[in-house]
């Protein structure tokens, strides 16, 4: 009964009971070997992918290590110089001394007096300095604000092949497409209505207009954008006065003048 009952027990205690004792010595260091074997087998099995697996990141660095000292790598490598004439944003140039404007939007300008316009945010500082002028004797004619670069187009080649000019010579007196503070609609040229002779000439600084201009302007936040001597070397222009009464005008005048100024090769 005790024989059956250890049965029940598992058939793997069964299997040694079934061996007898005189064999079981013999037969068990066969079992261990086996094992041991297979155990062997498997270690030498890892061992193989692992050494495989170093000869790969072996190879794989040999080739990186080569590559980078290749010499057009090396270019790749290189910290591109900066282009100067990208400095804030967007790119500015200047071409025959003019700096380069974009043209104010059609829904950012309003229109005034004789079929002109200027930059909403401007105009009423314009007139209000207008109105002022009248009142102190002087009467300001405003011969010319918003330019289209399509209306420069006309101004700078018509005019320079009816006068037979060179593009410098041109470009002394008026700025090539693309390139007039008129495009941006802060700009506005100005005669004296009682001294007409002397529109758009250097001469105009002798008018009671320019003297009003140069003593009153700065109150409507107006400044003269060419005058003698200018950094820019434009032309002496005492006629063209420009808006800088907000930060967008101020922007647009000042952050073109610094980038031309960066520009300029040191000396
Ligand atoms: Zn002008």
């Amino acid at each position: 009964m005790r024989n059956i009952n250890s049965d029940d027990q598992g058939s793997a205690s069964r299997s040694i009971e079934d061996i007898p004792i005189a064999h079981r010595d013999r037969f068990m260091p066969d079992v261990t070997t086996l094992t041991s074997l297979r155990r062997q087998r498997k270690t030498l099995t890892r061992g193989l992918y692992f050494s495989l697996g170093l000869a790969l990141a072996a190879i794989t660095l040999a080739i990186g290590t080569l590559l980078f000292r290749n010499p057009s790598n090396v270019t790749t490598q290189t910290v591109p110089v900066t282009n100067p004439s990208v400095i804030v944003g967007k790119p500015v140039d200047s071409l025959l001394g003019h700096l380069s404007y974009e043209e104010a939007p059609e829904k950012l300008l309003k229109s005034m007096e004789g079929g002109l316009k200027l930059r909403s945010t401007a105009l009423p500082k314009f007139q209000a300095m207008i109105t002022a002028a009248k009142a102190a004797g002087i009467k300001l004619k405003t011969i010319s604000a918003f330019r289209s670069i399509a209306d420069q187009e006309k101004i700078f080649f018509e005019i320079k092949a009816q006068r037979k000019q060179g593009a410098e010579k041109r470009a002394e007196v008026s700025a090539p497409p693309r390139h007039s503070e008129h495009h941006t609609g802060y700009a506005v040229d100005l005669g004296d209505a009682n001294n007409s002779a002397m529109d758009l000439k250097p001469e105009f600084e002798t008018t009671a207009a320019f003297k009003w201009l140069q003593a009153n302007a700065a109150r409507y936040s107006f400044e003269l954008s060419f005058p003698q001597g200018n950094a820019q070397g434009v032309s002496y222009e005492p006629w063209h006065w420009r808006y800088v009464g907000d930060s967008d005008s101020l922007e647009t005048f000042y952050r073109a003048r610094n980038a031309q100024t960066a520009n300029q090769p040191q000396s």
